[in-house]
């Protein structure tokens, strides 16, 4: 089956009681014992598990070909989860460009947790990759890494939020974990939090993290699974038109004086350019670029914008401009002069013209 058409289809079973065709939504906290109290029908509480949760991680192992997958609360909530499951001393290796979050994980919890961070892919039990990368966009080549963690017996584990199932799809590359924050694309508006862990296996490491996520409680909430699910019908449209005006507007950005480099993995000068064209259909909705200019100078273009809301996340269909550097505050590795943009599913002509008013 194409992806267009899992991405449609996995979940949906027929309501039996009611032959409803869009999922319902399952707020019950609790659920009903057998004379003998055994729970035959699978669930007991919401924390250990509920309907529509069941449902949500259905489709999240089926647009991933993953063995299984497991919803959560965030996309942090997910990293931490599998990341507190891991042996004690083991050591994982993260990339210089991350999701801040989980260097300030590293930085703040590691020791407590029993972690430590490896120096290289050689000393690694946990090779940990993000591509395409918050905020740079750089590329890995998750066939190659794949195959180094593995010669060195680590797992390898790939943060494709960016991405998203529609554009690459890391365990068939060989990756043994796919997170995402669902946040993001997956529910696609800007208004559901939630995170979730693909596996290649359905083995150790995925009762682990099934076992955390009951004890620790970072489950996703029934409503919220409902939410990413709706999204994940959409996913592969959305993709599709993300991509298309991105790639506008990095072009754009290319070609005006003002604007120092474009990071966006679709333009033939990224160095991960050929990788992404390997490994992804398209190359996404995410790009960043540097201002010639100072710090003040490129807060004060995300001032003129309009149509571009200043503010965090994205993955939504309303774009969005954000100076990294501040919402990442101290320790910061982003350049000052850095604006990351989530491109939306405005008419991109929209989108060139407000950026070129803002740019002067
Ligand atoms: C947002 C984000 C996360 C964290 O997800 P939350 O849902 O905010 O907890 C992790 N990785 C990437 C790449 C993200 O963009």
């Amino acid at each position: 089956m194409h992806f267009e058409t899992k991405a449609i289809h996995a979940g949906t079973h027929i309501d039996e009681e009611t032959g409803a065709v869009a999922p319902p939504i399952h707020l019950s906290t609790t659920f009903e014992r057998n004379d003998d109290g055994a729970a035959s029908r699978g669930y007991v509480y919401v924390r250990e598990g509920n309907p529509t949760q069941s449902r949500l991680e259905e489709a999240l192992a089926a647009i991933d070909s993953a063995a299984a997958a497991l919803a959560f609360g965030s996309g942090m909530g997910a990293g931490a989860a599998l990341l507190q499951s891991l042996p004690a001393g083991s050591r994982v290796l993260l990339p210089d460009d991350c999701y801040y979050g989980y260097r300030a994980l590293a930085n703040d919890y590691f020791e407590r947790w029993g972690l430590q961070l490896a120096r290289d892919a050689s000393s690694a039990d946990v090779i940990w990759a993000e591509t395409p990368s918050n905020p740079l966009l750089q590329i890995v080549d998750i066939a190659a890494l794949a195959e180094t963690a593995h010669a060195n017996g680590a797992i390898l584990v790939v943060d494709g939020t960016f991405g998203t199932p529609a554009l690459q799809r890391p365990l068939d590359l060989g990756a043994d974990v796919v997170l995402h924050s669902t946040t993001k694309y997956l529910g696609g508006h800007s208004d559901v939090q939630g995170g979730s862990l693909a596996f290649r296996e359905r083995g150790a490491l995925y009762e682990h993290v099934l076992h955390a996520r009951k004890l620790i409680g970072g489950v996703a909430s029934p409503f919220n699974s409902w939410l990413v699910l709706r999204g994940i019908r959409t996913l592969s449209a959305r993709m599709r038109v993300h991509s298309e005006n991105a790639m506008h507007v990095a072009r754009f950005l290319a070609s005006h004086e003002r604007v120092e480099a474009v990071f966006y993995p679709g333009l033939e000068s990224h160095p991960g350019h050929e990788i992404a064209k390997k490994q992804m259909r398209s190359f996404g909705g995410m790009l960043s670029f540097l201002v010639r200019g100072s710090r003040a100078e490129t807060l004060a273009i995300a001032a003129r914008t309009k149509l571009f809301v200043r503010a965090t996340s994205l993955g939504g269909v309303e774009s969005l401009i954000e100076h990294r550097h501040s919402s990442e505050g101290a320790g910061s590795r982003t350049p000052e002069n850095l604006l990351r943009v989530s491109v939306g599913l405005e008419h991109y002509e929209d989108l060139v013209g407000d950026l070129g008013e803002a740019l002067g």
